[in-house]
């Protein structure tokens, strides 16, 4: 568990302390929705645990241990689901019996197990007993498999059990095509369930959009101002078009504290549509080198190696923004992505741009302990000096911008074609889109003009862009136990497999050579980097490729190429990972606690915010979902 420093805070004007605060209540507010969307039973499953824990007095401490750990993982992963596998996870330490024994306990110390009404304890745990103990019931959250009907093999909460992808297909389309939407069956008919006040999630929206109304009031700008209006009116109607609004206010508005709240990566989808819920606060750090970037954004563009009329001749100057988080809920956190780029519709990216917003303090809190483990381990002795010196410090955050502010923005659709990129790529797109951004930043790491705007030094450059390929492939590799069962799964994943794999085998070509290999060395199998001259060849026909399949939304091309190079996991390699990850003893992700804000009255008025790093990952988690439902801005 790692602590989010909030360097700053206490120095931004007493207003934007407020605003943030309000915007901090809306984002604690709604993180109960990611639950209750992860799976049918993960918002009860959790509530059942924290009971068990709160009244756990007097337990047998080898017990409660087992009830805390289960209870981490809920609180990490929102439910049972892996965050990043999007597959099944059962209790480590805990037995069924020892569920059983908990409850009685607990029930003995006053709990109110939260059962439905007339349900008695033991059927209570019968009802989600293969939920939370068999890994065979629903394995899978968000199933893009092959030959699978990936709606109804997929457990995630966005639909009744029992829709098939057909009964999705037959619906108008503008059902099958709406960002906040469940589906339900009802008397053998399905239907749409929106999310909004009064309809589903109705609760957790009202307060999160008291919240959201509290704040208003002190909007730095008018398009933050509308920004919030138009959440406000989305939330309460539950129209799509208002949240498309929402994005383009927020777009335009660059304030100092910012914020993400609503309904907005669409991963969780096996079809890539439905939003999940998701929720930040910011406020704005150094952007010396991002804005930099940025603003070269054409210079790259032009020398992307994929033909011209795919390139764009004038870019928006991207928003790139480089900022300190102080909360992040549902999909956001407490498993933080390291930078988001939004907002995802393609038609107001086109027309609007987007905003590229790095989170600085969430990219610089590690732990150096654990990272010499790491290195040492898995990094053959040759790189390592380069890895220790440069792969945190620079190459991480330069990969991360050029991905966000680069990457993504960059290339445009074939003039001939009609149909968004989103849509013609169906389930593949997002892999795709994320490993294009990754290659677009993979590729520019050796332009001179990074040099040119002090992103390092010329005598550098060879060992950052080494560092940059080797850290990228090992630094994959070493996340092998991320994947299940051989096959990779997330988006982000299948990107980094493919990027791997297709250098590793010369893009399927054994005449040719991208100059890196896995090699084995005493038993184990590390990256080689031979030649970062080759590599980057390599890199630039992988991105001319996928260009060429999202420029003409060319899905069967695109599924070759990631089923070929993209999905399979080689199992002497995998076991190898699994077997040397085991042996460190590393925790299998990041997660993130927040400061505790405290707002200070005078005369009944809020006058300050102060920011308290004082909680763990529980006293955190259980507070936040103290105040679900509370708009008493008492109640910490
Ligand atoms: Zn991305």
């Amino acid at each position: 568990m790692l602590g989010a420093d909030t360097p700053g805070f206490d120095t931004l004007p007493r207003d934007r302390k407020i605003f943030a605060y309000y915007l901090y209540r809306a984002a604690i507010a709604g993180n109960d929705i990611l639950f209750k969307q992860n799976h049918r039973d993960a918002f009860e499953i959790k509530q059942l645990f924290e009971t068990l824990y709160y009244h756990s007095n007097g337990m047998a401490s080898d017990l409660r241990n087992a009830v805390h750990d289960y209870l981490k993982f809920l609180w990490i992963h929102h439910g049972h689901y892996h965050h990043y596998t999007h597959t099944k996870f059962v209790p480590f330490l805990l037995s069924r019996d020892g569920l059983r024994a908990a409850a009685h306990h607990a029930a003995a110390n006053g709990a109110a197990i939260p059962a439905r009404r007339g349900e008695t304890i033991e059927e209570l745990l019968s009802r989600l007993d293969r939920t939370i103990f068999d890994p065979d019931h629903e394995p899978v959250q968000t199933n893009q498999s092959e030959g699978v009907d990936i709606v109804a093999e997929s457990a995630v909460n966005f639909w009744d059990r029992g829709i098939t992808q057909r009964d999705i297909d037959a619906l108008p389309k503008k059902w099958q095509h709406k960002l906040n939407v469940r589906f339900a069956r009802r008397d053998g008919k399905v239907v749409p369930e929106i999310y909004r006040i009064g309809g589903l999630y109705g609760e957790d929206l009202k307060t999160v959009s008291h919240f959201l109304l509290s704040a208003l009031p002190y909007s730095e700008d008018d398009n933050q101002r509308q920004s919030i209006r138009f959440l406000l009116d989305h939330y309460k109607t539950g129209d799509e078009e208002l949240f498309r609004q929402h994005s383009i206010s927020w777009l335009r508005s660059n304030p100092v504290v910012d914020y993400l709240n609503g309904f907005i990566e669409q991963y969780l989808d096996p079809r890539g549509i439905i939003g999940n819920f998701e929720a930040n606060v910011s406020y704005a750090a150094d952007a010396t080198l991002v804005n930099a970037i940025a603003k070269n954004a054409l210079y790259f563009e032009e020398r992307m190696p994929w033909p011209d009329k795919f390139k764009r001749s004038s870019i928006a100057m991207p928003v790139a923004k480089v900022v300190n988080v102080i909360v992040e809920t549902g999909d956001a956190g407490p498993v933080s992505p390291a930078a988001y780029n939004l907002p995802n519709y393609n038609d107001i990216r086109r027309d609007h741009g987007s905003k590229n917003v790095v989170l600085f303090n969430i990219e610089n809190t590690r732990s150096q302990k654990l990272l010499e483990k790491l290195v040492n381990e898995f990094y053959l002795p040759e790189y390592r000096d380069n890895v220790f010196k440069y792969a945190h410090t620079k190459v991480r955050p330069l990969k991360v911008y050029l991905h966000e502010v680069i990457g993504h923005g960059s290339g445009q659709p074939d003039p001939t074609m009609k149909t968004d990129p989103r849509t013609a790529l169906g389930r593949v797109y997002s892999a795709l889109e994320e490993c294009r951004a990754d290659v677009v930043a993979l590729y520019h790491m050796s332009d001179p003009k990074l040099i040119e705007i002090g992103a390092f030094d010329e005598d550098e450059q060879e060992a950052i862009v080494e560092t940059a390929y080797v850290s990228q492939t090992q630094g994959w590799l070493t996340r092998y136990d991320h994947v299940v069962g051989l096959q990779v799964r997330e988006a982000h994943n299948r990107g980094n497999q493919l990027i791997l794999m297709y250098l590793v085998d010369n893009g399927g070509d054994p005449n040719r050579d991208f100059g890196l290999d896995v090699i084995e060395r005493d038993g184990n199998f590390y990256v080689k980097v031979w030649d970062i001259g080759k590599v980057r060849r390599g890199l630039g026909e992988l991105l001319g490729k996928l260009q060429l399949f999202k420029s003409t939304g060319d899905y069967a091309g695109a599924a070759a190429l990631f089923d070929r190079f993209g999905t399979h996991v080689n199992p002497d390699w995998h076991r190898n990972m699994l077997d040397r990850l085991e042996a460190l003893n590393i925790p299998k992700m990041k997660a993130f606690v927040f400061p505790r804000l405290e707002p200070v009255f005078a005369d009944g008025q809020m006058v300050d915010v102060l920011a308290h790093h004082d909680e763990d990952l529980t006293k955190q988690q259980l507070r936040f979902s103290r105040l679900q439902g509370s708009t008493d801005i008492n109640a910490g």
